[in-house]
């Protein structure tokens, strides 16, 4: 009976997340693709941005399974659908010549997409807390666009991601990878006017809702636009706390 039980459970979790994330591919081109037929998105630049960003350069493990894969640290490259749900919806800040920020840059992934994306006359700030990934994500990178950390396109920086990078502010795109207890101030200051960031937000009842802020005319303006789940954004000793 319980073994019963057991087996429904499984089969109708399996079932939902099979409907959820559902364009995995047997290769990169095939995953991206996958992502469009199922209408994740449709922005032909950010589809171009993953048709030559690899993910398999920056996930040891089934990088084209659309969900996300750990890579060590307690932190995940987040799930493929998630990566093209931010493109498109930083798709208008994405553009020739922006300034962008990733904080919680991770695998670094992302970093890269968003690169491609404001091409060689834009920068994008990534900012990771665990130095180690700060150095797994550069060694990922340098596989294939090792011309965007020489050219200063992007810059990977080790530090607290909450308290955004001032030095290279203000943003015209700003993506979070984390989820964050509130918008960090910070982060709101350094968005440009006409800026917009994605950020998962986790609400009081614990439930996480990726927030799309735009600031216009220098007033925020706030709307959820989906939900979501992340790793949380938090502090270099909770993160290791949370693994032991
Ligand atoms: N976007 C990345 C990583 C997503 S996981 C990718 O897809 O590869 C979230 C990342 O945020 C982790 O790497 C974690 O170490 C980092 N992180 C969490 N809190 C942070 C903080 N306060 N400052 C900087 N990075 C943080």
């Amino acid at each position: 009976m319980r073994r019963l039980q057991l087996i429904s459970t499984l089969l109708l979790f399996s079932t939902s997340r099979n409907m959820a994330w559902r364009s995995s591919g047997s290769s990169n081109a095939e995953l991206v693709e996958n992502l469009r037929k199922n209408g994740v998105f449709s922005n032909q630049r950010a589809y171009d941005a993953m048709k030559a960003v690899d993910r398999g350069d920056f996930a040891s493990r089934d990088p084209y399974e659309d969900a996300p894969q750990r890579i060590g640290y307690n932190a995940t490259i987040s799930a493929p659908h998630m990566h093209a749900a931010a493109l498109e919806y930083l798709q208008n800040h994405l553009v020739a010549g922006a300034n962008a920020l990733d904080v919680g840059s991770g695998s670094g992934y992302l970093t890269v997409c968003m690169a491609m994306m404001v091409g060689p006359t834009g920068t994008v700030v990534g900012i990771e807390h665990m130095s180690e990934l700060v150095e797994l994500s550069k060694k990922n990178i340098k596989k294939h666009h090792s011309e965007m950390i020489e050219n200063g396109n992007v810059v990977m920086i080790d530090g607290d991601g909450r308290q955004g990078y001032a030095e290279k502010a203000p943003y015209n795109a700003i993506h979070v990878g984390a989820a964050a207890a509130g918008v960090p101030k910070a982060l709101t200051d350094q968005l440009a006017d006409g800026g917009r960031m994605m950020i998962p937000v986790e609400q009081k009842d614990g439930n996480q809702v990726f927030m799309q802020i735009d600031k216009i005319n220098g007033k925020i303006h706030e709307k959820i636009v989906e939900h979501v789940i992340y790793v949380p954004l938090t502090s270099r000793d909770k993160q290791w706390s949370h693994h032991h």
